[in-house]
């Protein structure tokens, strides 16, 4: 399964934040009701949609439907798609999310078209947020879910279920509310409905080496005088990147439609779970409910691990022995569990 959610709470009238959103969600939910009502449509996996309570005051009904559900939700939920504001201000897309989302937010904004022109989400949302990809090109830029911002904060740090946070940002009339609920159906179809789920951990490697690589740039040289080895990190972020690579093979190279339900099931299990894998309770101690090692809020300002960037602050601006050894406590963390990840990715047998 896979939900669909947004708050319901405002601090004014919300007509933006979060009713937006919520006409969104409720026109999306018309019309696939209505097909599973004609008969027409039936999704392969089942669809929640949740409307949450109190997120203004603190995520307090998404964080309680977490915990309430918790080990459910751990074995069971696919994604979560957060579409909170779903209409700003500008003339873009804007979504947020775990790398493996991005590919299934590409395919989807490809075939909507974009509030008001001539050309699709896709090559509009690329003229204002792009970034280089080592491995697709110039594309547009997918932003990390690393705070709590919205509702998705319980499902990506306490559940490490793989999320993603979409929003149109102008509203030309009603055409950008139409823009965002296709793409968010767009999305959810894909879901619901693909055989093999339509996640690519390849998409994660490359976020943990630009990870990486901002981090040995960054704190190497100095961690060498502490007498602090990256080299586990690194090794960890290549088993990674192979595991991943192995697995695209895997999924490439196999007629599913003819195979054993089996073989499905187990390489939809290992990109279902992939986020979870990620999840360690003893991370952060002094952060509640964060567990999510790549993803956690971080206030060093520095775009690679956030445990390792706070840490390493810390100790630089301390000086002290007990903190050194706090960045190589969490270094060894978050090696374990990339490397922890990377076993979940390759063969069970
Ligand atoms: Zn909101």
């Amino acid at each position: 399964m896979w939900i669909y959610g947004n708050h319901r709470d405002s601090w004014v009238h919300g007509a933006i934040d979060p009713s937006s959103g919520t006409s969104v969600m409720l026109e999306i939910t018309r019309v696939l009701g209505q097909m599973v009502k004609q008969g027409l449509w039936r999704p392969r996996r089942s669809i929640i949609f949740g409307s949450w309570g109190a997120e203004e005051f603190g995520l307090i009904g998404s964080a309680e439907y977490t915990e309430q559900y918790f080990a459910k939700l751990s074995e069971r939920t696919i994604a979560y798609i957060n579409v909170d504001i779903a209409v700003f201000a500008n003339a873009t897309l804007r979504a947020s999310g775990m790398p493996s989302v991005q590919n299934v937010i590409f395919k989807a904004t490809k075939q909507v078209k974009a509030a008001g022109l001539d050309t699709s989400v896709y090559d509009n949302w690329i003229q204002y947020f792009n970034r280089t990809s080592p491995a697709h090109g110039i594309i547009p830029r997918v932003g990390y879910l690393t705070g709590a911002g919205s509702d998705y904060a319980a499902f990506v740090h306490y559940l490490g279920i793989t999320s993603m946070d979409i929003s149109y940002t102008y509203d030309r009339g009603s055409v950008s509310h139409q823009a965002i609920a296709r793409t968010a159906g767009n999305v959810l179809i894909r879901l619901a409905d693909s055989l093999v789920l339509p996640l690519n951990c390849s998409d994660y490697a490359e976020s943990l080496e630009d990870y990486l690589k901002t981090a040995v740039q960054l704190y190497q040289d100095k961690l060498q005088t502490q007498k602090i080895s990256m080299e586990p990190l690194k090794r960890a972020v290549a088993n990674f990147r192979s595991a991943a690579t192995h697995l695209d093979q895997v999924i490439l190279t196999s007629d599913l439609v003819n195979e054993t339900p089996m073989k499905t099931r187990r390489i939809n299990d290992q990109l279902m779970l992939l986020d979870r894998a990620f999840l360690d309770p003893l991370a952060f101690p002094d952060k509640y409910a964060y567990r999510h090692v790549i993803w956690a809020s971080s206030s060093a300002g520095r775009q690679t691990f956030p445990g390792l960037a706070d840490a390493y602050a810390n100790a630089e601006l301390t000086g002290q022995p007990r903190d050194w050894d706090k960045v190589h406590y969490h270094l060894s963390v978050l090696s374990q569990a990339i490397e922890g990840a990377a076993n979940t990715l390759v063969d069970v047998i």
